[in-house]
């Protein structure tokens, strides 16, 4: 077995922590943030600008592989590294939050304030549901052609062994802010009686597999925003034990109310193992980032900043802009004065303000490449600060020049 996660620095009194994560492909320096390749792409750029920005690892969807190519097509081209060219080491999620999600109109961070649902079936308003879970798995209806299919936390565990990545996600129930108190805790034990049996497939087809590089399998943690469910998620499947193995790390999941991130997160801290790594699923801007690494997360996956940068919106140090907007026509500047990725050394925000306005692809290319390694960066320098003992200083100091949704220019 070649994986393995270490612990380098601490911050004080708090959770969050510097190490390093092994794996056959690989090592990642923790905390990090992982770029999302849904379909085993990062959308709009090359493997090697994804290199380029400092990215260590790419984190795909096993729902999306699942439809297109097929697991099958990933396993006979080598895995998903060998498959999408890149060399360093990867991760699929389970595809439960794929599947569940479908016609939900799924928030990942959620502001709680006002009025909220209590309704265990909530759904975006004119849109069909297109899963339904049971016990057993969930059922759902392919977006690609209406095709039905299903899942289970089986079939999960054996269609990312084929997807081959590193790091793979157990097959868990996701809930959202809205469900009633009654669902979170039906839905919890349906994901921990899930989360053993990830671990016992896991175990048979590793042992099948033998020859194949070890894929490293780690458990989701639920509990919406109950603290008693989010620390008994994270006792629960930070002791768990079946077929003589354990989770060799631990995805916090589902639907955070972002005032409390930092909190709940540290609920489920406090609770895990520490000799092993915990990835925060979906979390992305820069102050849950910030929030996540102080309290314990180690590695972070996101569209937005990919996303965010195809929609022409980019980020500054003082906050995200809209390039493409008028202001900009004329501007010459770099992005970000302070930036060293190949767009702002060799480009202006007026000439990804005509790309996007001419509808070129090369502005989603551009902007792609500022946001990830803005994004990286931001991450790399939290690490940097984690091992210089001075987390909190970095925190305030980009904090304090950083708008959350600013669409000002930045200098
Ligand atoms: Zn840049």
């Amino acid at each position: 077995m070649s994986f393995s996660f270490s612990v380098q620095s601490q911050i004080s009194d708090r959770q969050g922590r510097s190490g390093e994560i092994v794996t056959p492909h690989g090592v990642i320096k923790t905390p990090a943030f992982i770029p999302v390749g849904t379909k085993a792409t990062v959308k709009s750029v090359l493997p090697d600008s994804v290199e380029g920005v400092h990215a260590q690892a790419v984190l795909a969807n096993a729902y999306h592989l699942y439809l297109q190519p097929g697991p099958d097509v990933l396993d006979e081209a080598g895995g998903l590294s060998t498959f999408m060219n890149w060399k360093g080491p990867t991760f699929t999620d389970s595809g439960g939050f794929q599947v569940m999600s479908l016609g939900v109109g799924f928030k990942k961070v959620i502001d709680m304030g006002g009025d909220s649902l209590n309704s265990d079936d909530v759904i975006a308003e004119k849109r069909e549901r297109l899963a339904h879970v049971d016990d057993d798995g969930v059922t759902f209806k392919s977006h690609l052609d209406g095709s039905m299919h299903r899942f289970t936390p089986e079939i999960s565990m054996q269609v990312q062994h084929k997807i081959g990545a590193d790091i793979m996600f157990a097959f868990d129930e996701l809930t959202t802010l809205h469900n009633t108190r009654k669902y979170q805790e039906r839905s919890l034990e349906r994901t921990r009686l899930w989360a053993l049996r990830c671990l016992d497939e896991h175990k048979r087809l590793t042992d099948e597999r033998s020859t194949k590089p070890y894929q490293a399998l780690f458990g989701v943690l639920q509990g919406a925003q109950f603290e008693d469910l989010r620390r008994k998620a994270a006792k629960d499947l930070g002791t768990m034990e079946s077929s003589g193995i354990e989770f060799d790390g631990f995805g916090l999941g589902g639907a955070l109310d972002k005032s409390m991130l930092g909190t709940i997160v540290s609920w489920m801290t406090e609770e895990l193992p520490t000799h092993k790594p915990r990835h925060l699923l979906g979390i992305g801007e820069p102050a849950d980032l910030f929030a996540g690494v102080e309290n314990g997360a180690d590695t972070f996956d996101c569209v937005a900043p990919t996303r965010e940068a195809r929609t022409s919106a980019v980020y500054a140090p003082t906050g995200r802009f809209n390039v493409s907007n008028g202001t900009y026509r004329r501007d010459y500047s770099p992005i970000d004065e302070n930036c060293t990725c190949y767009t702002c050394s060799n480009y202006s925000r007026a000439y990804l303000n005509h790309l996007f306005r001419a509808k070129e692809i090369l502005g989603s290319t551009l902007a792609t490449i500022h946001n990830l390694h803005f994004i990286v960066t931001l991450v790399d320098r939290m690490r940097d600060a984690i091992n210089n003992g001075e987390f909190f200083e970095f925190k305030e100091e980009f904090l304090s020049r950083y708008q959350a949704r600013s669409i000002t220019p930045s200098s």
